[in-house]
């Protein structure tokens, strides 16, 4: 069988896992370590608190410094609600599509590499090659958060990370970062004809929401020089202000959620730090003078770091040879690239299928793509072991 059908094999049985991230992945995550271990590969499975999620990080070749790591998450979006023409957990294939829960996003990037790990397994790599397989991507990152803590205590140090989201293919060498906060504030029910004698948490909400506005502002000041993001600055909105009962009632409770789409990490320091210093020194000391159990919560509801476009990219350099691309963009999505980054390691991402089938019902992706994405990873391999 060639690698692009024993792909499209893999693709099915790793769609057939229903690894949603309200779920355990710990299954497919087994599935994977043994095939990789009976490949010779050094596997390392580490699992979160619940003992449920687990990453699984695989090293072929050499060992030491300066690999090049294949990664991918292993959840997907949930299915619910959705308008499926067949089972979302098991693969269908119509005119060169693929379909199937994770087709794109992004187990046809997985499959990929483990077809191909046979060969980098028989090569003489010169440099180590690692495969990062991860949990809980699609709610805030937590399993690479969790891994890149994990390589840095222990020493391992990979220089380069392909990050397989999809791209359709194409170099992605920055995304800005993204931040989810719900802020929940908790005040004093009263009449409405005597205000004073309540907490209004609707009016301090909105206090709250106009301070962050003015930081919103302030952010634009604080744009890099040299940016090829659009907008270049730091977006911050006021996605949902919820609270209130009617015209004559004091409100108890409100929340307000808002984000951030950060370009620098700082600038989500700088917001996070004057806001709450707002709230605690300005906001909670009025509403406790009235009422001493009123008080403001920032909830943190995920912070993924954003990957900046750099020059010199080892990353960059090698994925252009192999798609023979010189094009690097930037996007709007996030991915787990920032926080390898932020380890000090090189970073694209490039994978098969596109972004807009990601998340989707009948979500597919093209057999083209993945012979694509064969074609850089064989590439790779012949690099590697050159
Ligand atoms: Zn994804």
């Amino acid at each position: 069988m060639n690698r692009l059908d024993e792909t499209v094999g893999l693709l099915g049985e790793l769609i057939a896992f229903p690894t949603v991230s309200s779920e355990s992945n710990l299954e497919l995550i087994m599935w994977i370590s043994d095939m990789l271990g009976r490949l010779g590969a050094q596997t390392r499975i580490s699992t979160d608190e619940s003992g449920t999620k687990a990453n699984l990080f695989a090293t072929l070749g050499p060992e030491g410094d300066g690999g090049i790591v294949l990664s991918g998450h292993s959840d997907v979006v949930p299915v619910e609600d959705q308008d499926w023409t067949s089972d979302p957990f098991e693969m269908r294939e119509e005119d060169g599509r693929l379909y199937g829960r994770g087709a794109c996003d992004m187990k046809g990037f997985i499959a990929a590499t483990l077809a191909i790990a046979p060969d980098f397994a028989a090569a003489e790599l010169k440099r180590p090659l690692h495969f990062a397989f991860t949990y809980d991507e699609e709610v805030g990152c937590l399993g690479a958060q969790e891994l890149v803590k994990e390589l840095k205590r222990d020493g391992i140090r990979p220089s380069v990370a392909i990050i397989g989201e999809p791209t359709s293919m194409r170099i992605i060498e920055g995304h800005k970062g993204c931040c989810e906060y719900t802020t929940e504030f908790t005040g004093a029910e009263g009449h409405g004809s005597r205000p004073s004698a309540g907490v209004n948490a609707v009016e301090y909400a909105v206090r709250y929401a106009t301070r962050l506005m003015e930081l919103s502002d302030a952010l634009r000041d604080r744009a890099p020089a040299q940016t090829r993001f659009d907008p270049p600055w730091t977006t911050l909105q006021i996605g949902r202000l919820s609270g209130g009962v009617a015209h004559n009632v004091i409100p108890g409770q409100c929340q307000l959620d808002w984000e951030m789409r950060p370009v620098h990490w700082d600038d989500a320091d700088f917001v996070k730090s004057e806001i709450d210093r707002y709230a605690a020194d300005v906001l909670v000391p009025a509403m406790r003078a009235v009422s001493p159990d009123a008080d403001i919560r920032r909830l943190t509801i995920g912070e993924v770091t954003g990957l900046l476009p750099t020059a010199p990219n080892e990353a960059r350099a090698i994925v252009s040879e192999l798609t023979g691309s010189d094009a690097a963009d930037l996007v709007a999505f996030g991915t787990e690239a920032g926080l390898f980054q932020e380890i000090g390691m090189s970073c694209v991402v490039c994978g098969p299928g596109s972004i807009m089938q990601a998340h989707k019902p009948d979500e597919y992706v093209e057999r083209s793509q993945l012979a694509a994405c064969i074609g850089m990873l064989e590439g790779l391999c012949a690099r590697l072991s050159g």
